[in-house]
């Protein structure tokens, strides 16, 4: 059996968003899945669009991701040699020929053809000039594109390993470019004849690229060449069903890490846009990798909703390791937090956050001197009283600051319970209403620390 490979084809022209992220993985867990090879090619023949830097960029949204490949990078900037070969043999069999047309001149075209209600094509006239009329036009020095001959004759057909059985019409399809005037390849030529190349046996990519396909699989029929099997995702569309665009949620990988969301919640959420797994909890890349399957991908365009990926931020908390989790929070945080009692102040917050800041904002809260007293902490403080507190002051001495003591001798002497005996000791100790166990948190900041506070509130 052929090894199963798969590819990622980004043109590095930007920065990886919530859409490319997902055909990234779609091809990663199906190579992981069938134990194949996952390849990077960056399609950067574009040389005022592609930019070094976003190609780095990429590799590192990448990597963060998890998503390693086993071969590549290969840039197309560098296979020129490789395409011209191609075009040489293409050129032979008489299936290209040099197009002369100006870009005013097909746009007209196009706009008559429009208005005559037709959908436009090349309309062939550079199809068939003498090679005297050629000569000719070289000699003005115009530069050609390079056109592919369809034949009106020619039905495509293959099976969209997403969408089902496809049928295409060479007539609808006009002869297309594969080589720009500027020498450079376009994309139909150089992207199908590298999968071949690479040997490229599934391509899972955005159903944008659906009617490329038969263009492509003609210029591989041409070459002899196998061609890789496709599959059409559905887009993901946002809120307003209209295609995902900044306007509408959507976010590249940098700032979805920048603002905190862990590399497992993403990974969880859009493996699940527009792929059904049949286990709803949270699962490990390898997890996700095992039970990938080609028969759970859905044809309906996936929908973006950041409420989801906020459940699987939640998910991916609770589940990965201290160390994971610790990394996650930053420099800032440990920082703050001594290392002897980092564990515990993990276990303690780890219900109660959502973000590094959340977190940073516990460690400041139970390692520094910085206290704020929310609105509603200083009405509940105001309202026990300085009694209450100095009761707390003795109960916080006799048990030590041990949180379960603490709260037996406090109930008794202050003849309290409830929202009564624990809000005022909360809003005193950590000048909030909310957050995490208290016995926890008492415990990390220390009697010292718990006795200043609650010296704070007797006025
Ligand atoms: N470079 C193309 C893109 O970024 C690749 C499309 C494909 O996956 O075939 O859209």
């Amino acid at each position: 059996m052929n090894t199963i490979k798969t590819r990622f084809a980004p043109s590095p022209t930007g920065l990886i968003h919530l859409g490319n992220a997902r055909t990234a993985l779609f091809n990663a867990l199906y190579a992981q899945q069938a134990h194949g090879i996952f390849l990077l090619r960056l399609e950067d023949t574009d040389s005022e669009r592609s930019k070094p830097a976003f190609a780095e960029q990429l590799m590192e949204d990448l990597q963060w991701l998890g998503l390693q490949w086993q071969e590549g990078p290969f840039y197309q900037s560098e296979r020129g040699e490789i395409y011209t070969k191609y075009y040489v043999q293409l050129e032979q069999q008489g299936k290209i020929y040099p197009c002369f047309c100006s870009p005013e001149a097909l746009a007209l075209s196009r706009k008559m053809q429009r208005t005559a209600g037709k959908a436009p094509r090349y309309a062939g006239t550079c199809a068939n000039l003498s090679e005297a009329e050629i000569e000719a036009k070289f000699e003005q020095g115009l530069k050609p594109t390079l056109r592919f001959r369809v034949q009106h004759s020619d039905i495509i057909k293959f099976n969209d390993l997403v969408k089902g059985k496809q049928r295409f019409l060479g007539k609808d399809i006009g002869d297309f470019i594969i080589r720009r005037a500027d020498g450079t390849p376009a994309f139909f030529f150089c992207n199908a004849l590298d999968d071949a190349l690479m040997k490229v046996t599934h391509v899972f990519r955005g159903e944008d690229h659906l009617t490329n396909t038969p263009r492509q699989l003609l210029i591989l029929q041409a070459l002899g060449l196998t061609a890789p099997q496709y599959g059409h995702t559905a887009l993901i569309v946002g809120t307003d069903g209209s295609p995902l665009s900044k306007r509408n949620g959507s976010q590249n990988i940098q700032d979805l890490r920048k603002n905190g969301w862990l590399v497992e919640a993403v990974l969880n959420y859009l493996a699940r846009l527009g792929h059904r797994y049949t286990e709803d909890s949270f699962l490990s890349l390898p997890a996700l990798a095992e039970q990938f399957s080609i028969k759970r991908l859905g044809r309906a365009a996936a929908h973006f909703d950041e409420q989801q990926l906020r459940h699987w931020q939640h998910e991916a908390i609770a589940k990965i390791d201290d160390a994971q989790l610790a990394t996650w929070m930053g420099e800032a945080v440990l920082n703050i937090v001594p290392e002897s009692v980092r564990s515990q102040f993990i276990t303690a917050i780890r219900p109660n956050i959502s973000y590094p800041s959340e977190a940073l904002h516990w460690a400041k809260i139970l390692f520094t001197d910085e206290l704020t007293i929310e609105a509603e902490a200083q009405s509940i403080i105001t309202a026990a009283g300085n009694d209450f507190f100095n009761h707390a002051l003795n109960a916080l001495e006799t048990s030590q600051a041990d949180y379960k003591p603490l709260i037996q001798t406090l109930k008794q002497t202050t003849q309290t319970k409830g929202k009564k005996l624990f809000m005022p000791l909360r809003a005193a100790l950590t000048g909030q209403t909310h957050g995490p166990e208290m016995a926890h948190l008492l415990s990390l900041m220390g009697i010292e620390t718990a006795r200043k506070r609650l010296q704070q509130c007797i006025v």
